[in-house]
């Protein structure tokens, strides 16, 4: 999979990038994470990314010009699934959603800043408009940094043992359970003794009922919903 990044402060994925599951995944070859700083798409001498909002009004807004020249430059060389603007008037993420584009060649995010985006990019040019939640980012990077950690780790091979993905909460519209590891007790807590049975299925009931539990509890709108997220979609 390829992920263009289009944004104005490429440093601030500099840590998301370099670490963990995603250093890993563009070290073996499953992601291809580019980053395309938006002010080198600019021609003017003082390389503008933004302007003020036609109509007055506090906030500045990223210019079309060097958004159409990135987006058109990429499309150019390649063609890709999905253009995505991060943004609080998108399609609310979710793993359905995650585990979709988790089955994509190449998607584009671009990043907004200060107020938004010229709505002409939008309307012309971005196909998919996607929040990670309702409140308000300073900018789509760290946005896009979540959205570009929960795909690439889905990618088959990323993380080893891909079975452990299968448990993991939201994949089967639950919560996932809790977990202990050694010692067996500490500071007189101790660990279900389920557990330490060594019996396989005894695990695995105890599991499901403490995950069916925890959802019950915390969650009761994901035990509502059809199996596999398979609920009523909102239109993106
Ligand atoms: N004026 C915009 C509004 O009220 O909807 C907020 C602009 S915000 C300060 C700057 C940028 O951060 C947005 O253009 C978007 O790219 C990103 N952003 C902010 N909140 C976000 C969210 N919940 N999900 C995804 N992107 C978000």
């Amino acid at each position: 999979m390829r992920i263009d990044v289009i944004t104005a402060f490429p440093p601030l994925f500099d840590g998301p990038l370099s670490e963990s599951i995603l250093k890993r995944a563009q070290e073996g070859g499953y992601a291809e994470i580019v980053l395309h700083d938006l002010r080198s798409y600019t021609r003017d001498k003082h390389r503008t990314l933004d302007d003020t909002p036609y109509g007055g009004g506090a906030g500045m807004i990223l210019k079309p010009e060097p958004l159409f020249e990135c987006i058109e430059t990429l499309q150019n060389e390649r063609s890709y699934d999905e253009v995505i603007l991060t943004t609080p008037a998108g399609r609310v993420y979710n793993q359905k959603l995650c585990n979709q584009l988790s089955m994509r060649e190449n998607l584009i995010v671009l990043c907004g800043h200060y107020k938004g985006v010229d709505q002409r990019v939008i309307d012309a040019l971005v196909t998919m408009e996607i929040s990670i939640g309702d409140y308000v980012l300073t900018g789509g990077e760290l946005a896009a940094a979540v959205i570009i950690d929960s795909v690439v780790r889905l990618i088959p091979g990323v993380i080893g043992d891909g079975e452990s993905l299968l448990s993991d909460s939201f994949m089967e519209n639950e919560l996932d359970c809790p977990y202990y590891t050694r010692p067996p007790e500490f500071r007189d807590m101790k660990v279900p003794e389920d557990l330490l049975s060594g019996d396989h299925k005894r695990v695995e009931t105890w599991r499901r009922k403490a995950a069916e539990k925890l959802t019950r509890e915390r969650r009761p709108d994901l035990l509502r919903k059809a199996p596999h997220g398979n609920d009523k979609e909102q239109k993106s």
